[in-house]
């Protein structure tokens, strides 16, 4: 989701400290209901490929209501159901805070679970175990536990803070957070700064990642007069399509010693991965080996983190990596 956003890397840091620590805090008496809440949602089958997003989204309402928030539930497509919960700002004329969590997730292999997955189970070390406690089941509780907290302090956001609960993430999200994106009910949220999935921490500490990278995927078809497998002569298929292969292998050097020499890490260069190699005439034994193909083809896996100058990207795509054929 982090291309439509204005980021705040200030706020991005500010709001963890502000939500996260009043679940840290919470006296001993309010533990096990905010553990049992958890379990609750953790026990609600929401695996792909047959989630049951109508207890999901029943649950989720419920705990809205508890909390006296806004909610609405808007299904871009039927079954699939976004919750949407709202915690109006003092000052509405301000952009709003977005915290984003999927309902759904992914199946389990149940023979290999130490106990079931859908049990919530807890063991004598105060380890929880269900499919979704850490991807994201727990992000969207500690959302909820840390509007709670707050609330019951007095305290008022002079931001609208939103919750989004969004269905299928885990297949790709086209039905959930895309359509979502970039619908008019997105738009009239105003929406400034979104915190969404991180990694699970086994200690107090949250760690925050602002630069997601964008999957760009390219294939390079390259043509030439096909030959003879005897015959030395320029512009072949797999000639010309080497020749963009090594350009990009040197442009994907250049980025991986930047992250071996320490100056960079590897969230801020652009990552670039040949993913699939497509020639050759297919024969009964294989390939046939004297013949030069008239066409070569190959895929690549680039990865492209928010801080790179995309235009000078494309423009070295079309001059220097694309073959001359
Ligand atoms: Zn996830």
């Amino acid at each position: 989701m982090g291309k439509p956003f204005n980021f705040n890397h200030q706020f991005l840091l500010l709001l963890p400290l502000l939500l996260f620590p009043v679940l840290i805090n919470s006296t001993t008496d309010e533990q096990p209901e905010i553990i049992s809440r958890f379990q609750e949602y953790l026990r609600i089958n929401t695996a792909q490929p047959s989630p049951d997003y109508e207890k999901s989204t029943q649950f989720l309402l419920t705990q809205a209501d508890s909390l006296s928030l806004e909610s609405q539930v808007v299904e871009f497509v039927k079954g699939k159901p976004l919750v949407i919960l709202k915690w109006p700002a003092s000052d509405p004329s301000l952009p709003s805070i977005l915290l984003n969590s999927h309902t759904d997730v992914v199946p389990s292999e149940i023979s290999k679970w130490a106990y079931p997955p859908l049990g919530a189970h807890i063991d004598e070390h105060g380890n929880i175990f269900a499919r979704g406690s850490q991807d994201m089941k727990c992000v969207g509780m500690q959302y909820l536990e840390a509007i709670r907290k707050l609330k019951s302090s007095g305290f008022q956001p002079k931001r609208s803070l939103y919750l989004s609960f969004v269905p299928d993430e885990e297949i790709g999200g086209h039905d959930g957070v895309e359509k979502f994106s970039h619908s008019d009910v997105f738009k009239s949220m105003n929406v400034d700064i979104v915190l969404d999935e991180g990694l699970a921490s086994p200690n107090e500490n949250y760690r925050l990642f602002y630069a997601e990278r964008t999957p760009w995927w390219l294939v390079i078809k390259s043509t030439g007069a096909p030959g003879h497998g005897a015959k030395l002569y320029d512009n072949s298929a797999m000639e010309n399509l080497f020749k963009s292969i090594e350009i990009i292998r040197r442009f994907r050097a250049s980025q991986f010693d930047l992250i071996k020499a320490g100056l960079k890490s590897e969230g801020d260069v652009i990552s670039v991965n040949m993913a699939s190699l497509k020639a050759g005439t297919p024969s009964p034994t294989g390939f046939v080996m004297n013949l030069q193909p008239s066409e070569a083809e190959a895929g690549f896996d680039i990865r492209v983190p928010p801080t790179a100058n995309v235009e000078s990207l494309e423009k070295r795509l079309a001059e220097e990596w694309a073959p001359a054929s």
